[in-house]
């Protein structure tokens, strides 16, 4: 099953994600996370992301494209779920393009909705694993105790003025994406206010209504 989750940031993307890799077995890719750990390794790729990054800019689309694919391949095209790609609707035919080279499509884009407020709120009190690049919130999903405190960190991103402009950024460069996959019978639309685990039946609940595996010979 091949799964794109999107919507703004703070919608709960990540923790979706996770939660769907832990219980459902598809894979988690984020290109946000892609990014992130090239950064932290320092490679030549990190090296030129980072002051988009630190700034909510998007990342020049050809460096990101390389790492989906990448990412993508390894998994041999299936049973993943993309969070943070596509961000545009270059990177959207992309997408498309990529995967019909082998014969494969989307199964879903699941379009999570979330008020801004919140969005904001939730960004500001968002913290992360380090290491893992696990995501927390500070009060609905806080890191385990057991976890040394120096590795919850914030993410550069999550300051007020990153945060702003990365919906401003999404606003004008993500939002087309959206109409791009609207007019599609993939695209799902579901609400992302509520616990963690509401959310992730209504993500299972669409799950369910999707196509079933395409064949893989083709
Ligand atoms: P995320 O973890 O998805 O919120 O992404 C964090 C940051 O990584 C974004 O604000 C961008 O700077 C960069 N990024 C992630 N995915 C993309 C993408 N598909 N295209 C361009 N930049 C991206």
């Amino acid at each position: 099953m091949r799964v794109v989750l999107f919507g703004p940031p703070g919608v709960g993307k990540g923790t979706q994600a996770q939660l769907l890799q832990k219980r459902c077995g598809l894979r988690h890719v984020s290109t946000g996370e892609l990014i992130r750990a090239e950064v932290r390794m320092g490679t030549h790729a990190g090296i030129e992301a980072k002051p988009y990054l630190d700034g909510g800019k998007l990342v020049p689309s050809q460096l990101v494209r390389e790492m989906a694919e990448h990412a993508i391949s390894e998994l041999n095209y299936d049973d993943f779920i993309l969070d943070g790609y596509p961000r545009t609707v270059e990177q959207a035919e992309w997408l498309d393009e990529f995967l019909a080279l082998l014969g494969f499509k989307l199964d879903a884009v699941i379009s999570i909705k979330v008020p801004t407020d919140e969005i904001v709120e939730r960004l500001s009190r968002r913290r992360i694993n380090a290491l893992t690049g696990e995501t927390y919130h500070l009060d609905f999903k806080p890191p385990p105790a057991r976890l040394d405190p120096a590795l919850i960190v914030q993410r550069s991103d999550d300051r007020p003025d990153a945060i702003r402009q990365r919906l401003l950024v999404y606003a004008h460069q993500t939002d087309p994406v959206e109409e791009y996959y609207a007019v599609r019978p993939i695209y799902y639309k579901i609400s992302g206010v509520g616990e963690v685990d509401e959310v992730h039946e209504r993500i299972r609940a669409v799950l369910k209504k999707t196509v079933v595996p395409q064949d893989r010979s083709a």
